[in-house]
């Protein structure tokens, strides 16, 4: 597992905000995960052709009190300013690499990405803004069937249905074991291997399976959902229709909210609870820009890059002095 002070996950104007304040703060330099192969996906995918960026946006006008500001330019201006802030800074971004889960371990953090990166971290910064939505499958889910199709781990564990769990990752993987203890689960993936499972999570399937607790399907590639009586009748493409209570589908991404409370950050109605730092209820995990945000904005992902950098100096200073200070 490789080692970092400070890891943030998400390369977005935040992301990059708390890797700039805490270099030229000459702390450790952050190691920071992207899940796309560029930098600030929101505004390469979501910003159309040409857009104005404005500094002021929504009429809320925040003056940055940190090293990073601009002033409304166009989307490819701003992109062209985040993309030198990263070359002239020589941020240290790992591209492709989609953070499935934070995990506290002591003074620790392990950080794990769906390619299989691992970074031990003492400090996190989650900056992965407010748009991330799990991946849903091509095929239509029936509107009869809707409530009984989840794409995550519901707060109570169902207890003895037949479930069906559908991908190939670590997520698929935990959630077919957490529920074959109160449920029958059939584990559903479309290649004959498991390739993306980090070590840990296929050693615990593998003694799940030979028990007979959790049933593997593989290769098996599903078709179509169709509602029977109360259940879900799928269809299968190489192999005859079964009948399920319930199926998740754990295909990659996660809604933010899933993401932080899989890592045990609690929330308030629908805020995160953080403090004046981003710092969320779990030590040493800050959280930077919309999602720490009542009204998410560039400037606003600015300002709270400052803000953070600004608790960790203040609170944990000898954790993450680089090697100048
Ligand atoms: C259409 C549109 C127009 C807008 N116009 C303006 C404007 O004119 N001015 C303005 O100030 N604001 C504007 N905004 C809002 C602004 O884009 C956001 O406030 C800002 O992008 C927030 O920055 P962020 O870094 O918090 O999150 P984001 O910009 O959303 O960046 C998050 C990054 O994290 C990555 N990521 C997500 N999940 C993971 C994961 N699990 N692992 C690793 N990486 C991950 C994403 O790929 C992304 O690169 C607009 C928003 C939209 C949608």
């Amino acid at each position: 597992m490789e080692k970092t002070k400070i890891a943030v996950i998400g390369a977005g104007p935040a992301g990059i905000g708390v890797a700039v304040e805490v270099k030229e703060e000459g702390l450790a330099p952050a190691v920071i995960v992207e899940k796309t192969t560029h930098a600030c996906d929101t505004i390469v995918k979501l910003y159309r052709a040409g857009k104005r960026v404005d500094a002021v946006y929504q009429k809320v006008e925040i003056v940055p009190q940190g090293r990073l500001s601009f002033t409304t330019e166009s989307k490819e201006d701003f992109l062209a300013r985040m993309d030198s802030l990263v070359s002239g800074h020589a941020l240290d971004i790992r591209y492709g690499q989609e953070c499935h889960k934070i995990q506290a371990t002591g003074d620790l953090f392990q950080v794990f990405t769906s390619a299989g990166l691992q970074l031990e971290a003492n400090i996190v910064v989650a900056a992965i803004g407010i748009f991330g939505r799990p991946a849903r499958p091509v095929y239509p889910i029936p509107g009869e069937i809707r409530d009984k199709v989840l794409f995550s781990l519901p707060r109570e564990l169902p207890a003895g249905k037949d479930v069906l769990v559908v991908g190939g990752g670590d997520s698929a993987a935990e959630a077919a074991c957490f529920l074959s203890r109160e449920n029958c689960v059939t584990l559903s993936y479309r290649r004959p291997d498991f390739f993306r499972i980090n070590e840990a999570n296929i050693c615990t399937l593998n003694g799940y399976c030979c028990t007979g607790k959790v049933k593997t399907k593989m290769p098996s590639d599903i078709e179509a959902l169709e509602p029977e009586d109360g259940r879900i009748k799928v269809l299968f493409k190489d192999g005859g229709p079964l009948s399920f209570d319930l199926l998740f589908y754990f295909l990659g991404g996660s809604s933010p909210r899933v993401f932080l409370e899989n890592a045990g950050v609690k929330f308030i109605g629908k805020r995160p609870q953080t403090d004046e730092f981003g710092e969320t209820n779990i030590p040493r995990l800050f959280l930077a820009g919309d999602l720490a945000l009542d009204k998410g904005s560039i400037m606003g992902a600015f300002h709270s890059a400052h803000l953070v950098k600004k608790g960790i100096l203040r609170r944990y200073r000898d954790l993450v002095a680089g090697e100048e200070t």
